[in-house]
């Protein structure tokens, strides 16, 4: 049986229910009926703006963002959900962290509940770098039902490889 790459760490019996969900071609509508509200994030520099917005209210104190796009080259699940650099630049003789951030390109067309998990898993990178304790707590912070969301994000991203091709 083909691994269900993005839901790995999850028990097979629930495993199993996405297989038959999937075999039933009924997976994507129960997705599309939960998320319904798409979003208008299109360019980069829209994404710039999202992203920062969500930092002012919730991370104001964290380091400067950097470059924030939308990566088609991204691969979901290489680095767990999406890229968070940090990038060490000398400015003015003092060492200045600035951080870039990455987002999958398979979020642009994404319902809105799913870029906004992706963006507060990768704006809780900014203070916490492992996904420990204290990371989900901050990702829970921004975005209370991170957990289901996230889960549902995996589905959803099944559902995009089980539908391809
Ligand atoms: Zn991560």
């Amino acid at each position: 049986m083909e691994m269900l790459k993005y839901l790995a760490g999850y028990p097979p019996q629930l495993q199993a229910q996405v297989r038959t969900l999937i075999a039933q071609q009924r997976l994507g509508d129960v997705l599309a009926h939960k998320y319904t509200e798409p979003h208008s994030v299109r360019s980069d520099g829209q994404l710039y703006d999202y992203v920062q917005a969500l930092k002012e209210r919730h991370l104001r104190k964290s380091v400067p963002l950097g470059k924030v796009l939308y990566d088609g080259r991204l691969q979901v699940m290489k680095h767990a959900l999406g890229t968070h650099t940090a990038i060490s630049r000398v400015q003015g003789g003092r060492l200045k962290a600035s951080r870039e951030l990455r987002v999958a390109s398979v979020f642009r067309d994404a319902p809105a509940a799913f870029l906004r998990m992706i963006v507060v898993h990768e704006l809780a990178h900014l203070k916490e770098y492992e996904h420990n304790k204290a990371f989900y707590q901050l990702c829970t912070h921004m975005e209370p039902d991170y957990h289901q969301l996230e889960f549902d994000m995996r589905l959803y991203l099944t559902h995009l490889d089980a539908t391809r091709g």
